[in-house]
């Protein structure tokens, strides 16, 4: 099981999806989301901010340490550490990659009744698509794709 979790971040404008791998990070680790808006009006802090395409995610790094060292995860607790391995990032490549992946099924469902391989050659075809467009646009979980 993963948590996940819906956030607004801090002027409420705008909602990530975040991403709890493996459940071991409880929801508070993050103090605060930041969103473009909100975010370049904010102190940077990169001992406990991670920044991606002017989203700001604030983990509360003694939180993140304790949990982890209770898994028996030794390693150094850095913004970059939580985001990278996946304890918590965005649900998909970006804020709102569910979001966009789960209109694209709606848009897709008449075709998958239709006719089921060219509903995964045409779901391949955008996803790929999207990847190639969240890599140009620099998110951190998409450049190594
Ligand atoms: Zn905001």
């Amino acid at each position: 099981m993963c948590l996940h979790q819906k956030l607004a971040c801090a002027c409420k404008r705008n909602k990530a999806y975040l991403f709890h791998r493996d459940n071991i990070l409880p929801e508070r680790v993050v103090i605060n989301l930041y969103c473009p808006e909100c975010g370049s009006r904010v102190d940077r802090d990169e001992s406990t901010m991670l920044e991606d395409v002017g989203w700001l995610i604030e983990y509360d790094i003694e939180i993140a340490r304790l949990y982890l060292n209770l898994k028996g995860i030794d390693k150094p607790v850095t913004p970059e550490f939580i985001f990278d391995e996946g304890y918590c990032s965005w649900y998909g490549m970006s804020p709102k990659d569910l979001e966009e992946n789960a209109q694209v099924h709606q848009e897709l469902k008449a075709l998958q009744k239709k006719d089921r391989l060219l509903y995964f050659n045409e779901l391949k075809r955008i996803r790929l698509a999207q990847f190639a467009e969240l890599k140009k646009e620099g998110w951190r979980k998409a450049q190594n794709i």
